[in-house]
């Protein structure tokens, strides 16, 4: 899609402002709907885009992203706009700079439509922790998008955003670019910055895109990968071409290994069925599918849901009513009685903060106490160094690992929302990437008829009427590939995707 609209505005078939204002105008007619939004910079965009259009007239030549209007989720920092992460805490609160990868692709000439809606800091499977605001599924308004970046998943699948930017901390680009059936990429740790991104978990958070087709977020991953001296995590890149120029189509040789223990009894037979399809279809591809074991990927979850606890509960310990956005001072309100510092940190939090966030928080600060910190912090970062080495092994026999996304296609509103472990479940696929490291994509690999037992077909992603009546509802495939290796990864879910057309 970026591509063609591309090669239209170069062949002035459209211009940048007509493209932007095409887009505004689908948020001003769905957005009261679909909730992806919480702020539109329709000014900004607009003079964004008229810039390109300049430029276009000077005859000067325009990257390809150039013009092409995306959305930030609203944990990225843009210079002089509010950057709320989804809490009430950060409700005033203006980011002075911008991200890293905002500076990358304003370099590019990419139009910024806003930002979106995501669950508090992150912390969620289906936005439904928004201090904000529900952002409904597109495939089914009934449906959460999942999250935390649902607002940009379901901008980019209602046609509000041509391309998003997302956070996945634990799955939060891919779980929602499967429940809504477009494509996102957790990139590799430390391949691009997350300088200006408001920190969750940092030793897993990682930013990255989410589109319509493996070649857009490739397009748009090549302009934000790569070292930055301002963020200490980020290695050279070290390819020498963008990631949309491997994308031959031609997957012949490659090696793909499914996990005996992905793939249990347990596993939803729909689920299953679209995934054996999906695999028959690499195979006739080229492709050879190997069974692997990663044997100790049955502690990822809890591992999971105990580095990262930890590390929300030193991350957030800077939201205190000092130093960023809203400051509670006034609980006895008077002025013989103004709060001691004590109390403005605790006023300021239990008002700021929603439940999740006050869950993890405590729950992160009880395991790095004293006396529970062997327990529970460094018990976990040796299970976490087990985990990675299994990927490690792995590696040397396989160039991919592929499973489903989700356990499940979208859920209803609330049908998880009281029950924390419940939720936490949805991330069973996706957290082991994060926790190794490693890069991994998800991509619409078919759907699935709710209350329906016949086999789904593949290739209808992004339909919502079977034709049996009920809802086909999107599942993402997720592919893996060994750490700086996106170039294989997109090549492969390129050439799955390819082989519909
Ligand atoms: N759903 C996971 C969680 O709640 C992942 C979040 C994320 O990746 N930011 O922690």
């Amino acid at each position: 899609m970026i591509r063609d609209l591309h090669e239209k505005l170069v062949g002035g078939e459209i211009t940048a402002v007509g493209l932007t204002e095409k887009y505004l105008q689908a948020i001003d007619t769905k957005d009261g709907e679909i909730g992806a939004y919480l702020t539109v910079l329709r000014e900004q965009a607009l003079e964004e885009a008229f810039f390109v259009d300049e430029q276009l007239k000077r005859g000067e030549t325009i990257d390809l992203l150039a013009g092409i209007p995306g959305a930030i989720k609203d944990n990225i920092c843009i210079a002089h706009v509010r950057a709320t992460a989804g809490s009430k805490i950060l409700d005033n609160y203006i980011a002075p700079y911008d991200a890293t990868v905002i500076g990358k692709i304003k370099g590019r000439g990419a139009v910024v439509l806003g930002k979106t809606n995501m669950d508090e800091f992150a912390m969620g499977s289906s936005t439904e922790n928004s201090a904000y605001q529900k952002t409904k599924n597109p495939v089914d308004i009934g449906r959460v998008p999942g999250g935390s970046s649902g607002g940009s998943a379901a901008a980019v699948a209602a046609g509000e955003a041509v391309w998003a930017l997302g956070s996945d901390t634990g799955g939060s680009i891919r779980q929602p670019a499967s429940f809504c059936g477009v494509v996102g990429l957790k990139p590799t740790y430390g391949r691009v910055s997350r300088r200006g991104l408001i920190a969750m978990a940092s030793s897993l958070d990682q930013i990255g895109p989410l589109g319509v087709s493996v070649e857009d977020v490739a397009i748009v991953f090549s302009r934000i990968a790569g070292f930055d001296k301002k963020d200490a995590t980020t290695a050279p890149s070290g390819n020498d071409k963008p990631f949309e120029e491997y994308l031959t189509g031609d997957i012949k040789r490659l090696s793909i290994g499914i996990p005996t223990e992905y793939f249990s009894e347990s596993l939803d037979p729909r689920v299953r069925a679209v995934t054996d399809q999906t695999l028959e279809r690499f195979k006739t591809l080229g492709v050879t599918v190997k069974e692997i074991s990663l044997p100790h990927s049955q502690y990822a979850l809890p591992v999971y849901y105990i580095i990262m606890p930890c590390e929300v509960s030193s991350n957030l310990a800077r939201f205190d009513g000092i130093k960023y956005g809203m400051r509670v001072n006034d609980i006895k309100n008077s002025f013989a009685h103004t709060n001691g510092l004590l109390e403005t940190y605790l006023d300021t939090r239990r008002v700021g903060f929603g439940t999740e966030v006050k869950r993890r928080v405590m729950l992160g600060t009880y395991a790095l106490s004293a006396g529970y910190y062997d327990a529970y912090y460094l018990k976990a970062q040796k299970v976490r160094a087990l985990i990675k080495r299994d990927f490690e092994e792995a590696f040397k026999q396989v160039d991919l690992i592929f499973s489903p996304t989700t356990p499940e296609p979208a859920f209803r509103f609330g049908e998880k929302g009281d029950d924390p472990l419940k939720m936490y479940l949805s991330d069973i696929y996706t957290v082991t990437a994060n926790l190794a490291g490693i890069p991994a994509i998800s991509f619409p690999m078919g759907t699935i008829e709710e209350g329906l037992p016949r086999p789904p077909r593949l290739g209808e992603a992004g339909r919502s009427e079977s034709k049996a009546g009920g809802k086909a509802l999107p599942i993402g495939g997720q592919l893996s590939a060994k750490w700086f290796d996106e170039e294989t990864l997109l090549r492969a879910a390129d050439a799955f995707e390819k082989s519909f057309k």
